[in-house]
């Protein structure tokens, strides 16, 4: 295929070079990034390729991928090192040679100077462009990028640095794009929790259907369900906007009180949010979570007007020294440190030492060990068996029991979101349904 340049990009490919990512040692998150950028601009990726440092397989790839896409975007290759081919490799594919760029050459030693070192020899090499290419100016790092036609078809090659490929691509790359000015995209997320995907799927009905526009698709992770919408089409971006607005409405018809939030929001910025929006204040208690829970919740920026802190109480006798623990629930003939009895323990004293006015407290198996075997009148505790409480001011602590799936990460992971998810609950105002993998009351 033939390419007249000029004419719209439609259809993307993206090239990730680098023996790094053929021995399995780094996972090319830049094509997601790209594609999923991409895609927002209205162009879609239709190929990922991956090559090792090897300038035949560079360059070939690179004409291969000119043939089935109108535009291509490489990453990784540019350092200044022996194993950097991109240059070279795209001047091969162009059919061209390499030159010395004087203003890249002034930059790359601007990039040194600003540091107060002088230019090494080596990286005088990444001033070099295909003669009929131009250099990309590389405000985050020393390599700049390159632009060049291969076969018709406009070819960006980036840094491998996800932090210099993405702003070049924003300020390089997205100003020289040309989708389709007929066609938009617009997505949108709804996100929910206290439904599985696949109840979620059938309430959605019809909606899910491939055929319909926006298409509506779901997404599932440790116990959030995401209903993704996409508008993609010709459509002026208001009319696809409208179109986004009435399907939101539908969905939220049929998934009421489990949505928490859309696109950005997180359950952790959701309830936080709710708690300043009521002047109250939280406090966590983790034993197999260990201070996850706080970490989610910690990571929104200015979270300490609602988040008080929270108490890691691992082995007992934390459990007893930081939160007051009565030894005789930890201690057999007890119910043990994996009990509701201890979950409400945990929240109760996390509400009074911390004096908030909302608690929260995890106690339960992670594994791969520790899981307990049943005894008189107590049945067994498998792994992923954790207890949550949730506590407020003068109202009894709501316990539940859950049995989470997956490997450790995934058990605490399941164990914040569900946290959180229970408090989200009540601070609506929102009676707490039965959650998933909750196995009593
Ligand atoms: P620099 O001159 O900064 O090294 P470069 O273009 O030569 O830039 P590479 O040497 O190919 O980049 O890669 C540098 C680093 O960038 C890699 O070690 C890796 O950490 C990261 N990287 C490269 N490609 C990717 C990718 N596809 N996805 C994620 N990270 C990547």
């Amino acid at each position: 295929m033939t390419h007249v340049h000029g004419g719209p990009h439609l259809r993307a490919a993206i090239l990730a070079v680098g023996d790094e990512l053929t021995l399995g040692q780094t996972a090319d998150t830049n094509s997601a990034w790209l594609a999923h950028r991409l895609h927002q601009l209205g162009i879609l990726a239709v190929e990922f390729n991956t090559v090792p440092d090897n300038l035949a397989r560079h360059s070939a790839a690179l004409r291969r991928l000119a043939d089935v896409a109108d535009l291509v975007i490489g990453t990784g290759g540019l350092g200044p090192t022996a194993d950097d081919l991109t240059r070279p490799a795209l001047a091969q594919a162009m059919d061209d040679h390499l030159v010395e760029d004087m203003v890249a050459l002034a930059q790359v030693e601007a990039f040194f100077a600003a540091r107060g070192r002088p230019m090494p020899d080596i990286n005088r090499a990444q001033a070099q462009r295909p003669s009929r290419g131009r250099s990309l100016a590389n405000l985050h790092g020393t390599a700049p990028g390159l632009w060049g036609i291969v076969n018709g078809v406009d070819v960006f090659c980036l840094p491998g640095p996800p932090g210099e490929m993405k702003p070049m691509f924003e300020q390089q790359v997205v100003p020289r794009l040309r989708p389709d000015p007929g066609r938009v995209v617009r997505t949108r997320a709804l996100h929910c929790f206290g439904i599985g995907e696949s109840d979620a799927a059938t309430r959605l009905g019809a909606m899910m259907a491939r055929t319909s526009m926006p298409l509506v698709g779901t997404t599932a992770s440790a116990g959030v369900v995401s209903v993704r919408l996409r508008f993609e089409g010709p459509a002026t971006p208001a009319d696809a906007d409208a179109a986004l607005d009435l399907t939101e409405r539908d969905i939220r018809t049929r998934l009421g009180e489990f949505i928490f939030g859309q696109d950005e929001d997180r359950l952790p910025s959701v309830v936080l949010a709710l708690l300043r929006t009521r002047g109250e204040t939280l406090a966590c208690v983790e034993s197999c979570s260990g201070g996850l829970l706080a970490s989610m919740l910690t990571d929104i920026p200015g979270s300490s007007s609602a988040f008080l802190g929270g108490i890691v109480a691992y082995a007992n006798p934390a459990k007893s020294a930081l939160v007051g623990v009565d030894p005789h629930i930890l201690e057999i003939p007890g119910p043990g440190a994996v009990s509701a009895e201890c979950a409400a323990a945990l929240a109760l004293g996390g509400l009074e030492r911390l004096r908030a006015d909302h608690a929260l407290a995890i106690t339960g198996i992670a594994g791969p060990d520790g899981a307990v075997p049943a005894r008189d009148g107590v049945p067994a505790k498998p792994v992923g068996t954790v207890f949550i409480a949730r506590a407020a001011r003068d109202q009894p602590a709501d316990v539940r029991r859950f049995e989470f799936p997956g490997d450790r990460a995934a058990v605490r992971r399941w164990s914040a979101l569900t946290a959180l998810a229970m408090l989200r609950f009540h601070l609506a105002g929102l009676p707490t349904p039965k959650l998933l993998r909750q196995v009593s009351p």
